[in-house]
């Protein structure tokens, strides 16, 4: 009769379970929402960081915090993970979904602390997410892609308060310019719209600009700094002999010799570019290397030349300009050739850029971001990725939602009479998640200092007397006809946002054990609990 223990896994598991796994994770889960909260909305404040090397970022971007803050615990990376499928699936939304979540489960530790079931509360939280999918679809308004007046509106309003004030309309423009333009068959693929960014002047002078600008200088100091009328040739093969994959020798036993190898040399370069010239191309962009002689000879002949241009740079342009790739010099005729009314080079302090502009109905297009600084242009640059992200999913869908969390507001009214006709438990759980919801408008008032149970409640009364658009308008700080006031956002943003968050709430709550192995010899990336994890007992 001994009592040996019976052991089932080694002893540096580390494993933590039931309630306490539960609130450790809940716990994490929350903090991640706290730390993207004060961000939200046009009155959210930004945040600074800094990397271990000292480059700085300043944003109010969700996505982008969340992705720079190296979080560890599991239960916070699939927070993360949700900011993420919100970026590459609309582009914008980061914060609203991480804040639901977050709002989910912190509700359903209410509900656990009156002893409710975890499987109740899942149960009840899917049964929600679907009917909010349900509502979304029914109240959303249809747009059609003439209405240009409103993917403005939409654009204007994902740039809210992102450092692009002033500045909010004419990027609009140009946003809904660009997605227009590029369109094919209804459909926008957002690789054709090239982001440049160009230090000096002010955000104002944000351009459209039909055509690409490349971030390169012209091979030769000898080329001519304009071509107007510009027949542009495309070309994925380096101009410059082959050099030999293995060394060669090459024996040469008299000077005549070697002066016939170098002319023979010469002349296989200069046939190349006499091709080029042939074709009547006067710029020529290439993908890879364009050696000495033939810089020099192109230069004689007045052609631009960039080397070096990178394969996606080279296919923007053929789209911009009309233009085909050539891996052949022998295909290379004027049909190949793209065209725009010109090429420059353009200096700014040090940056030095290729622009080709004015071309007939490009296909690709290039937004050119000016600011002061860096920190400044990356921040517009990622409000302008936001408004694109926004209007090429409003077109998609064909359809928005008004913002200032009317469309919150509205769903979880119609949810809570949903959750009446439920009996027991998960009408509670139905609950929750309507409240979840309300916390979008909650959070845009509080950001902006004002009173977020004044707002609350006047949102739900007008929304009960059938106020189906009342927002909260943070331009007047009321609640009013946000459609009007123009603060209307793409379905998708809620709908995803929705399904994302309910999604990993309710894959958080199932848990109750946490098992994780430390991998041998230690350290943090070797597994085992993360910080703030362990030590739970
Ligand atoms: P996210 O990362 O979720 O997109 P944002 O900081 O971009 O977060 O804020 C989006 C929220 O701000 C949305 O709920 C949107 O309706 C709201 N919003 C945008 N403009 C206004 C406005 N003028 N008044 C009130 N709310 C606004
Ligand atoms: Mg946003």
């Amino acid at each position: 009769m001994t009592d040996k223990p019976v052991v089932l896994m080694p002893e540096d598991i580390q494993r933590i379970m039931g309630k306490d796994a539960q609130r450790n994770n809940i716990l994490a889960a929350k903090m991640v929402a706290e730390i993207v909260k004060t961000t939200l909305g046009p009155k959210g404040m930004d945040k600074m960081l800094v990397s271990p090397t000292g480059d700085i970022i300043v944003t109010n971007d969700g996505v982008t915090i969340l992705d720079e803050m190296q979080i560890e615990h599991p239960a916070a990376k699939m927070m993360v993970e949700i900011a993420k499928t919100q970026e590459s699936e609309v582009g914008d939304g980061t914060t609203t979904a991480v804040m639901i979540a977050g709002k989910l489960l912190e509700n359903a530790e209410k509900l656990l602390d009156k002893k409710i079931h975890p499987t109740v509360i899942t149960k009840g939280y899917r049964m929600a997410a679907e009917k909010c999918q349900e509502i979304l679809n029914e109240i959303s308004l249809k747009i059609t892609s003439e209405d240009e007046e409103i993917l403005k509106q939409v654009a204007m309003t994902a740039m809210t308060g992102k450092g692009a004030e002033d500045s909010r309309e004419r990027f609009a423009d140009i946003i809904v310019k660009a997605v227009k333009q590029v369109q094919a068959n209804g459909k926008v693929d957002l690789n054709d719209i090239k982001i440049e960014k160009a230090r000096g002047e002010g955000i104002r002078d944000t351009e459209l600009i039909s055509g690409i600008v490349l971030d390169k200088e012209k091979v030769s100091a000898d080329m001519p700094i304009v071509i107007q009328d510009a027949q542009i040739a495309l070309i994925d093969f380096p101009l410059e002999l082959k050099t030999p994959e293995i060394d060669t020798k090459i024996s040469i036993s008299s000077p005549e010799q070697l002066q016939s190898f170098i002319a023979q040399e010469e002349k296989a370069i200069k046939d190349m570019v006499d091709k080029i010239k042939e074709s009547g191309a006067n710029v020529i962009f290439c993908q890879k290397g364009i050696d000495d002689f033939a810089q020099y000879l192109l230069s004689k002949e007045n052609i631009y030349a960039c080397r070096r241009v990178a394969k996606s740079d080279l296919e923007k342009t053929a789209k911009a300009t009309g233009g085909k790739i050539v891996s052949n010099l022998s295909e290379l005729t004027q049909f190949e050739l793209g065209n725009a009314q010109f090429v420059e080079e353009v200096k700014r302090g040090e940056d030095v850029m290729t622009y080709i502009k004015g071309c007939q109905n490009p296909k690709a297009l290039t937004i050119l971001i000016h600011g002061g600084t860096e920190h400044v242009i990356d921040e517009i640059e990622r409000a302008i990725k936001d408004g694109l992200g926004d209007v090429v999913s409003s077109l998609k869908t064909r359809l928005v939602v008004p913002g200032g969390g009317a469309i919150e507001v509205e769903i979880a009214k119609r949810l809570r009479e949903f959750g009446q006709s439920l009996s027991g438990r998960e009408q509670l759980a139905v609950e929750e998640f309507a409240s979840a919801l309300e916390f979008i408008p909650v959070t845009l008032a509080e950001n902006a200092g004002i009173d977020p149970i004044d707002i609350l409640t006047e949102l739900k009364s007008r929304h009960d007397s059938g106020e189906k658009n009342a927002g909260l308008n943070l331009f007047t700080n009321k609640v009013e006809n946000v459609l009007e006031a123009r603060i209307i956002e793409p379905y998708k943003i809620k709908s995803q946002a929705i399904d994302s968050a309910s999604e990993v709430a309710i894959m958080i709550l199932r848990i109750d054990d946490v098992v994780a192995s430390s991998g041998g010899s230690g350290g943090r990336s070797a597994g085992g609990l993360p910080p703030g994890m362990a030590g739970m007992d």
